[in-house]
């Protein structure tokens, strides 16, 4: 990396810097605007005239074609997954719902085969492919989850496999997330008392190795009346908290079994889903500063109504929108997409959108130096070929990036 400055100026910079927002322009907006970046850092961001009085001339500069915000930061997915689950998208669009197609041996374990059969390089290469992609739509910071191979073996080969392929040149940063209650795997049986003991087994067990190796940052639980229950997820995620893990649930995505409230209760710093929380839940979470991370990919694909978005901002709710990438319910790749969507079906702001994929979800991942471009922050931007941010949301199913950096190196 250059200790030597350099430039980038544009027509407008979306800062999501808080202290330049205002009622009237929460994302912090500057029109002509410049950025100084040393060392993969920023080091200075403002209007042009003032950034060239203070800086005089810097030698190295980039002019962007048009809008410039930080990078998209994605705080949910499920990208460490091979196979495909096409024929099951057909069974679904011939009238098959989830948990039925789930019950039947498709959905989750389908796609347990796959990872279970296929090497740490097989999925190692399979995500390096699709953070590229990702990278390529402005994303430069992915949270990845297990919970594909649900057997000890299986999880900690997707887990080798998000550390490897975050090694990979001109890939976003990546987030290792061990997904340690997704399904129960077959051969465990399919009752309560198999649940509780996989449960058990996670806690008392593998958590612990998760740890010792140094595989992931957070944990996460699906709760739910098809997945786990509260009972289960407290069990692992207090021994998951004591071993040092940051924590994440799955909560509320079919029913409201008191996910959100457990999330409150432990400090999570986020709950996803919440298509079905109660006005108390999200008193809880607003509470204990636990952000909603909204995917509306998946709820689309799956025909369900919004979450209460309107009452998550008058409880003071803070969101994300996040793609919720994984080969059944949300088989993309696209933030973007879900930005687009955040704003046609469940009626955010396009600010509330952008600060959903950028500051609030950093904060959501415990990242301090990211989601906002301002003096100390990692020089992470996207350079649009769009004129203003409004049009991030409109153009769908293609990638209007001019170039990426990460950390001030061009990833795309
Ligand atoms: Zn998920």
């Amino acid at each position: 990396m250059s200790p030597i400055p350099f430039a980038i100026t544009c027509p407008r910079l979306v800062t999501c810097d808080p202290a330049r927002a205002t009622p009237a322009d929460p994302l912090g907006v500057i029109d002509d605007a410049m950025i100084i970046i040393t060392d993969g850092i920023v080091t200075d961001a403002g209007p042009r005239a003032e950034m060239e009085q203070r800086w005089g001339s810097v030698a190295m500069r980039t002019e962007a074609p048009g809008l410039v915000t930080p990078g998209l930061v994605d705080a949910h997915t499920h990208a460490p997954w091979v196979g495909s689950r096409h024929l099951e998208y057909q069974a679904r669009l011939e009238g098959g719902d989830y948990e039925a197609i789930a019950k039947a041996g498709g959905g989750i374990v389908s796609t347990m085969r796959a990872v279970r059969e296929a090497s740490v390089e097989t999925i190692t290469s399979a995500l390096t492919k699709r953070l590229h992609r990702m990278a390529a739509l402005g994303v430069t910071t992915v949270e990845c989850k297990s919970g594909y191979g649900l057997d000890e073996a299986g999880e900690n080969k997707q887990l080798e496999a998000i550390r490897a392929a975050a090694q990979a040149p001109r890939t976003p940063r990546v987030v290792a997330t061990f997904l340690a209650l997704h399904a129960l795997p077959p051969e465990v049986g399919a009752d309560d008392a198999a649940r509780a003991a996989y449960a058990d087994d996670v806690a008392h067990g593998r958590l612990s190795r998760v740890a010792q190796h140094g595989l992931a940052r957070f944990v996460d639980a699906y709760v739910d009346r098809s997945a786990f229950s509260i009972a289960d997820a407290r069990r692992v995620l207090v021994r998951a908290k004591e071993l040092g893990f940051g924590l994440r649930l799955h909560a509320g995505q079919f029913a409201d079994i008191g996910g959100a409230q457990l999330a409150a209760e432990l400090g999570a710093l986020s709950a996803d889903h919440l298509e079905h929380v109660s006005d108390a839940g999200l008193e809880a979470m607003a509470k204990a500063n636990v952000r909603a991370v909204l995917l509306p990919i998946a709820s689309m694909t799956l025909k369900q109504a919004p979450p209460p978005v309107e009452a998550m901002r008058r409880l003071g709710v803070r969101m994300v929108v996040a793609s919720d990438a994984n080969p059944g319910t949300a088989p993309t790749e696209s933030l973007p997409l879900a930005l687009a969507l955040a704003v046609r079906n469940y009626g955010l702001t396009v600010a509330e959108a952008i600060l959903g994929a950028t500051r609030e979800a950093a904060a959501s991942l415990g990242l301090q130096a990211v989601g906002v471009i301002r003096h100390g922050m990692a020089a992470d931007l996207v350079a649009w070929d769009l004129p203003h941010e409004a049009a991030i949301v409109q153009p769908w199913g293609t990638s209007r990036v001019a170039f990426v950096h990460r950390e001030g190196q061009a990833i795309a």
